[in-house]
């Protein structure tokens, strides 16, 4: 099978390219302030391709910011299992423009690479699910699954109303797996499935003592200082391991399974690789042993300050400050709850303040974190088609962060498997500048999709 679609592909591949590189040369940004026409221009587009390839129900689903989502299907027989393909069409603004080799919306090949904005994220995404269900449907015609497509316009500003068109168009999407092309995997040519995702938890705290900042002289000694007194709240949530110690903070957690430890073990995150990935000073410790990194990222909590104020670095005179600030901030490991979490961090620093200092306590939305069962089969003929095509092992991996989509997509459709899989590597620098897509594992991920179709397809038989 693997060499039908192989010879298939040295035919087609560029015209995809090509394709691809038409999608690229819209920037379409979704951010606010940033022209919303370039996102319908985008969306336009993509509805024209999945026309073009003669996909039905080709249409927007418009959620309540005006950025479309495109929505396309190709209905095989209603015996036959339904897959939802999705990808964004939308991408991040360019950045820097100075620091591009090459304008970010006009994309060029340089190494075997693809530069421009949008190339890994995510527009490939898109068509590599164009591409493996084109030539899935030419191959197994009548035995083929059904497909959906859905491809997102404002991923990258937030996922704002992706719950919504979920919820309205529920019938129209509803689909026993899904298929996210969104991801990473670990390196160039090893193919990955993301089987975890971090959640998410945030807090505002704001520590006050007097009604306005004193002379310093004159009154402290007796009056306390928020400031300190916050750094004591903060550093009351862990131990100097970074070990969270808030009371029952780790009960729900869901442990990786032998399978996913196994892949984890053989991953190359080794302690010098990122140590210098993450551009760590000399001599600057890292909170774990090499052997627990991937799980420290993808399947512990983790908290970070990312603001802390009080007073100002212009104009540090000899002031005792009335007030201290701090965000802080916890990704949270699969199986927490956001609410809970936060519920949890709350009671903690509020239990923590002393000497009666006033506190102002803000929370914000948090994420959920997510997990997926990989016992169902559909993981294993994932993993063997990205085996098959890429030559070399595929592995499970985790995410430090969230994607409000795989959530969302849990939410409304309940235990289907959903697979996490995607065209981003290491140099690839989505979000950042000189963005860019390998196109040997462009490539390789099209002829993975289509031998995963292909499995699906001889069950239909
Ligand atoms: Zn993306």
């Amino acid at each position: 099978m693997k060499n039908n679609i192989e010879q298939a592909f040295e035919k087609l591949f560029p015209y995809y390219l090509d394709q691809l590189k038409e999608l690229v040369k819209i920037p379409s940004i979704s951010f606010d302030h940033f022209d919303v026409q370039e996102v319908l221009r985008s969306a336009e587009s993509v509805k024209e391709l999945f026309e073009k390839a003669g996909f039905s129900k080709a249409q927007f689903l418009m959620p309540p910011s005006g950025k479309p989502s495109v929505y396309a299907e190709l209905m095989v027989s209603p015996s036959h299992p339904t897959i939802l393909l999705y990808a964004h069409h939308d991408v991040q603004p360019e950045m820097r423009r100075e620091l591009w080799q090459s304008d970010p919306f006009l994309p060029e090949e340089r190494d075997g690479r693809l530069y421009g904005r949008g190339t890994a994220d995510d527009k490939a995404g898109i068509i590599v699910h164009l591409a493996a269900v084109s030539l899935a449907r030419e191959l197994w015609g009548k035995n083929a699954p059904n497909f959906k497509f859905l491809i997102e316009g404002e991923e990258e500003a937030g996922s704002s109303g992706l719950e919504v068109l979920l919820a309205e168009h529920k019938d129209l999407l509803k689909a026993d797996a899904v298929i996210v092309a969104d991801l990473n995997n670990i390196e160039k040519g090893t193919p990955c499935i993301t089987t975890s995702l971090r959640g998410m938890s945030a807090i505002e705290v704001t520590l006050s003592s007097t009604e306005t900042p004193l002379h310093s002289g004159s009154w402290s000694g007796p009056i306390p200082d928020p400031a300190q007194a916050l750094c004591r709240v903060i550093t009351s949530l862990t131990n100097e391991q970074g070990d969270i110690v808030i009371e029952g903070f780790y009960d729900d957690i869901i442990p990786p399974t032998a399978e996913e430890l196994d892949s984890y073990s053989k991953l190359p995150l080794g302690a010098s690789i990122f140590k210098k990935d993450s551009h760590l000073l000399e001599n600057v410790a890292l909170l774990v042993k090499e052997s627990e990194i991937p799980l420290a990222l993808w399947r512990r909590p983790s908290i970070v300050i990312t603001a802390l104020e009080s007073g100002n670095k212009k104009i540090a005179g000899n002031v005792l400050q009335n007030t201290a600030y701090a965000r802080i901030s916890i990704r949270l490991a699969p199986g927490m709850d956001a609410e809970r979490s936060t519920q949890k961090l709350i009671d903690h620093v509020q239990k923590n303040i002393p000497y009666g200092l006033h506190a102002t306590i803000e929370k914000e939305s948090g994420a959920d974190p997510f997990t997926t069962n990989t016992n169902h089969p559909y993981f294993q003929k994932m993993k063997e088609a990205m085996t098959e095509s890429f030559n070399k092992e595929a592995k499970f991996i985790g995410c430090g962060a969230s994607i409000p989509g795989a959530v969302l997509f849990r939410e409304t459709f309940g235990e289907i498997p959903i697979l996490l899989i995607g065209l981003e590597d290491p140099e690839s620098n989505p979000h950042s500048e000189n963005e860019s897509l390998d196109l040997a594992d462009f490539k390789k991920t099209m002829i993975a999709e289509t031998l995963f179709f292909g499995k699906l397809a001889s069950e239909n038989t």
